[in-house]
């Protein structure tokens, strides 16, 4: 407490309020005696009949002089030989020239706002002004006319600071919101400017202020106009024209009574304003014995504003070294780090995989240096902004070091899957070159080991002790997922082969079985017995029967190889459904493309000609027959020729002996294993009475031979057979000739 009491004595506690009240002390404290203070000076008894007045502006601008003057009160100015700041905190005083003003006036001194001499207290200089312009009807700017337009000089740095609280803390309800009349008086007018460019200045810059200032949601498009009226007044020199002075401040004195509005509110300054400065519309409408409470409560939100708290000087100098240190050490990191990113990122561009060497080591180094270098100089400065410069520097180097790690994993995993698949497929091929004894499975599981190894090793290498970022778990398990889908590919892959394998064997083993058994066609000795019924001889008629028993037991034990095999890979039983299914069909398709061959023109003409000739020219057992011309040899013939015939209606479809009925090939197939596509992405030729939207029945794809093929073929078996018989009978007549 200085000045302000030197003449009076003690602070007023309890009563003596002959200077008015101190609302806010210099410890930021709200003084509980206001209310007593509204009391005594009959203020509380007054309802909404009274008004509420505050001066904002820099130290020593004459603002405690200025109220002295207009408002007889008594708060402390400075003596012009010391100049020293003489407010402390915020006063408040009652109007005591109550002679052509209005009721019960209440006029707050507020201490001065330029901070030049208490550097580290903007703090309070914030604080205080926010309350005075949330409390006040008039807020008096105290401003030199040579202030004007200098943006610093003039507080405009501080009005933005406090529009901006003011608007987040206390207008954002706009249905509530009060307005204020800013009343900037402008002090040592000399006069050779007149009052209204000084006006147009400043509303100009209170403008722009208010244009950059930030605004709560809803609030974008508020105006200040929204919020303030402006008012002006010009006064002379106080020491130079002390007379000139008097007068200027009796008549702005007779200001300070009601007034009303005359235009819309929003056209800027005080041209819309008639009578006095008081508008309804700025009172608070605080009844006056709850102003004390309404006062505290403001001061209250103010005080826990963290916007509105000011750094001290340790702290300024503490940022402001942290942030000198920071940017050296990061020189030196930057030295060892830059250029690693950029061979990543010049990699990335042209698309190869890099991999970089000891990355970790390096990472790990320079983050280390880089921190401790930090710590050694910038430890000793304000602890709290260390610790929070320090968090800042270590997460500007993490990013970078994460961004750098991640693209190292990122390269080391696309060049282990490439590794793994090609190691996977090189010992498959070796093992095939070596004769096909490999086992898939086994190359599988060790090649995906030594992958993962090399994976872990390298995410080990870029683990930071008590880093957490620095834990790649979710990395290295994508890894081993991406390994286990690559392996089923390789495996599906694997399981073709086999499948081709597999198919290859069958046809063989078909070619020579089923030849075989049309081979025996070939032969009808022994087999002439009379056909009474039509049908061909015994023999020959379970030609089918046998095919089909051929044909299926080469399957199954084909099915048999597949199905062991494609367990020693591993393979799912769906996987080996699949392949067994898939093979059924191929098989089928097989042996019909072999009977295709066995019943073409020539082959099947030959046989029948065998056939018919060992019937025709050998004896019922089997001994050949030397024709003499007493033989029946027609008779022979006829025989002969009708068994032969029987086979054609036999051949022509595949037809089991016993039932007279195709064999159960949709039964033998099966359906297709649900849940795979097989038919569309492959090249399954379509079975008749299998698949059943191919519009093909069974009985088709049992037809072997067609009707024309067949006629035609009887046609030619017997021009074959007449030229045997013709043969026959001349021999027979050559033999009596002999
Ligand atoms: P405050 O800090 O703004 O309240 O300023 P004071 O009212 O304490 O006055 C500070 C100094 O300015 C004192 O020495 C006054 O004599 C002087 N002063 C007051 N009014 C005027 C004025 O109109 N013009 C000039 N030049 N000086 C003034
Ligand atoms: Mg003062």
């Amino acid at each position: 407490m200085n000045g302000h009491f030197s003449a009076v004595g003690d602070a007023p506690r309890g009563g003596n309020f002959d200077n008015g009240v101190q609302v806010i002390d210099e410890d930021k404290e709200f003084n509980d005696n206001l209310n007593d203070y509204l009391q005594s000076t009959h203020v509380a008894e007054a309802g909404f009949n009274y008004h509420l007045i505050s001066v904002f502006g820099s130290q020593s601008t004459g603002k405690s002089t200025l109220l002295n003057h207009l408002f007889g009160t008594d708060f402390s100015v400075m003596a012009e030989t010391e100049r020293r700041q003489t407010t402390k905190g915020i006063w408040m005083s009652k109007n005591k020239r109550e002679d052509k003003m209005a009721d019960n006036i209440l006029v707050m001194d507020v201490e001065g706002t330029d901070g030049r001499e208490r550097g580290e207290d903007q703090d309070f200089e914030r604080k205080s002004a926010l309350f005075a312009l949330a409390t006040s009807e008039v807020l008096i700017v105290n401003i030199w006319e040579h202030q004007v337009g200098l943006y610093q000089g003039a507080n405009m740095g501080l009005l933005k600071t406090v529009f901006e609280v003011n608007l987040q803390l206390f207008l954002k309800d706009k249905q509530s919101t009060p307005r204020s009349l800013l009343f900037f008086v402008i002090r040592d007018h000399l006069g050779t400017t007149p009052l209204s460019n000084l006006r147009t200045t400043l509303i100009q810059d209170l403008t722009k202020i208010w244009s950059t200032i930030s605004k709560p949601q809803g609030l974008e498009n508020a105006r200040i106009e929204d919020y303030f009226d402006f008012g002006f007044a010009a006064l002379p020199h106080k020491i130079l024209q002390e007379d000139r002075f008097k007068c200027e401040v009796q008549k702005l004195g007779s200001r300070f009574t009601a007034g009303h509005r005359v235009g819309k509110p929003g056209s800027h300054g005080d041209q819309e304003l008639e009578g006095g400065v008081f508008l309804p519309e700025y009172h608070r409408r605080i009844p006056a014995d709850g102003f004390s409470v309404y006062a505290e409560g403001i001061w209250d939100q103010i005080v826990n504003n963290k916007d509105l708290d000011l750094p001290t000087q340790q702290e300024l100098l503490a940022q402001f070294r942290c942030d000198e240190i920071s940017r050296e050490v990061l020189v030196a990191f930057d030295f060892i780090v830059a250029p690693l990113e950029e061979q990543q990122s010049e990699a990335t561009k042209l698309g190869k995989i890099l991999v970089l060497a000891d990355l970790g080591v390096t990472g790990s180094d320079a983050r280390g240096k880089c921190i401790k270098a930090f710590e050694g100089q910038a430890s000793r400065y304000h602890k709290g902004t260390y610790t929070r410069k320090r968090q800042e520097l270590e997460s500007k180097v993490d990013t970078r070091l994460r961004t750098l790690y991640q693209g190292q994993l990122a390269a080391a995993h696309k060049a282990g899957v490439a590794a793994f698949s090609e190691a996977v497929t090189n010992k498959v091929k070796a093992g095939q070159k070596a004769g096909g004894s490999y086992e898939f499975a086994e190359i599988v599981a060790s090649e995906k080991k030594k992958t993962l190894g090399a994976f872990k090793t390298e995410a080990k290498g870029l683990v930071i002790e008590g880093v957490a970022w620095t834990n790649f778990k979710a990395q290295y398990q994508l890894f081993e997922a991406e390994l286990d889908e690559v392996s089923a590919k390789l495996r599906k892959e694997e399981m073709r082969r086999l499948a081709t394998r597999v198919e290859r064997w069958v046809k063989s083993r078909l070619g020579d079985a089923i030849g075989l058994e049309f081979n025996k066609l070939g032969s009808g000795r022994g087999g002439s017995g009379a056909p009474e019924d039509g049908q061909p001889p015994a023999t020959e008629r379970d030609l089918w029967d046998r095919i089909w028993t051929v044909f299926t037991g080469i399957v199954k034990e084909a099915e048999g190889r597949f199905a062991e095999r494609a367990k020693s890979f591993d393979a799912s039983d769906e996987e080996a459904e699949v392949g067994m299914w898939r093979l059924r069909r191929k098989s089928w398709v097989g042996l019909r493309e072999k009977i295709d061959e066995e019943v073409m023109e020539g082959n099947i003409l030959l046989k029948l000609r065998e056939n018919f000739e060992d019937k025709f020219r050998y004896d019922e057992a089997g001994v050949l027959r030397i024709w003499r011309p007493t033989d029946d040899i027609e008779g022979i013939y006829t025989k002969a020729r009708e068994s032969t015939l029987t086979l054609i209606p036999l051949l022509s479809r595949f037809r089991l002996a016993e039932t007279y009925a195709p064999p159960d090939l949709p039964g033998f197939i099966g359906h297709q294993p649900s849940g795979v596509e097989v038919r569309d992405e492959e090249d399954l030729s379509p079975i008749g009475g299998v698949d059943e939207d191919e519009g093909k029945s069974l009985e088709e794809e049992m037809t072997v031979l067609s009707e024309g093929k067949r006629q035609d073929l009887v046609v030619r078996f017997k021009k074959t057979a007449d030229g045997v018989y013709v043969e026959a009978k001349r021999s027979a007549i050559g033999g009596v000739a002999q």
